[in-house]
């Protein structure tokens, strides 16, 4: 309840006291924002959510939701967290985007125990989901403990369960809301943003990388291959778990 007491009271959406409320109070944001566009809704959320944070992986797509910040707030915090895995052009990639958009609330988040639990840095090989709760999640729960909402790329096409995905969502068990400003874009709007904002792309998209994550798990992809296929490739494992339901972490992608 501490957590929620201190959302503010914006645009006539009063504060949650409960998850009642909070549900009220996401269906009354979704209302109000139907129509608008993705701007207005990261806007609105930064207004009305009380603290939030743009959760980044500056992957293929990340600049997309990154330039939109910047153009909103750019010392609004983005979170992004560097498993120690990560190709080199990603963090390369991260430096020069923040930098280029003047983005200033970059945080870095690192898993601190990396070296009791995976100190070979083998996790990958013999339990993945194990690594990315240690490397991915863990950090990244840390993180959002201090915000009331986090603002995520997740849009309706990727997968049937996101069909009726809406912009603004509970998060079971957390209290928090998850902003979706993009839920409602199909790939090539991504790509027309991405192109008349003359945005920079992931080195590696170019590639042949169109989801990137970390190095020893993702490969190129052939064409005609699914954007994903090169994640986690010959695993059963498809997803990371960065999202979250009552607390803990959920098999969905990281789209961020
Ligand atoms: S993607 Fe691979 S290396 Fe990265 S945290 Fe997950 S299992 Fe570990």
């Amino acid at each position: 309840m501490l957590l929620l007491a201190k959302n503010t009271l914006a645009e006539g959406v009063p504060a949650p006291t409960n998850g009642a409320a909070l549900a009220h109070r996401v269906a009354a944001l979704n209302t109000r924002y139907r129509h608008h566009a993705a701007t207005d809704v990261m806007a609105g959320a930064l207004r009305n959510v009380g603290q939030v944070a743009l959760v980044s992986s500056f992957g293929a797509e990340s600049v997309v939701l990154l330039h939109m910040l910047a153009l909103i707030d750019r010392a609004a915090p983005v979170l992004f967290v560097d498993t120690g895995m990560l190709f080199t052009e990603t963090l390369v990639y991260q430096t020069e985007v923040a930098e280029r958009l003047g983005l200033t609330g970059v945080r870095i988040l690192r898993a601190t125990d990396t070296n009791q639990r995976d100190p070979d840095g083998t996790l990958h090989n013999t339990d993945p989901d194990a690594c990315c709760a240690l490397r991915k999640t863990a950090p990244l729960q840390k993180a959002l403990a201090g915000f009331d909402g986090w603002i995520t790329g997740r849009k309706r096409f990727q997968a049937g369960t996101r069909a009726a995905l809406d912009f603004f969502e509970v998060e079971p068990g957390t209290g928090r809301i998850k902003i979706n400003p993009l839920a409602h874009w199909a790939p090539e709007d991504v790509r027309s943003y991405m192109d008349e904002n003359r945005l920079p792309r992931h080195p590696l998209v170019a590639r042949g990388f169109p989801s990137i994550g970390c190095a020893p798990c993702t490969t190129p992809i052939a064409p005609g291959e699914d954007p994903r296929a090169g994640r986690w490739r010959g695993a059963p494992k498809q997803e990371c778990g960065i999202h979250f339901l009552n607390g803990r972490a959920m098999r969905q992608g990281d789209d961020t």
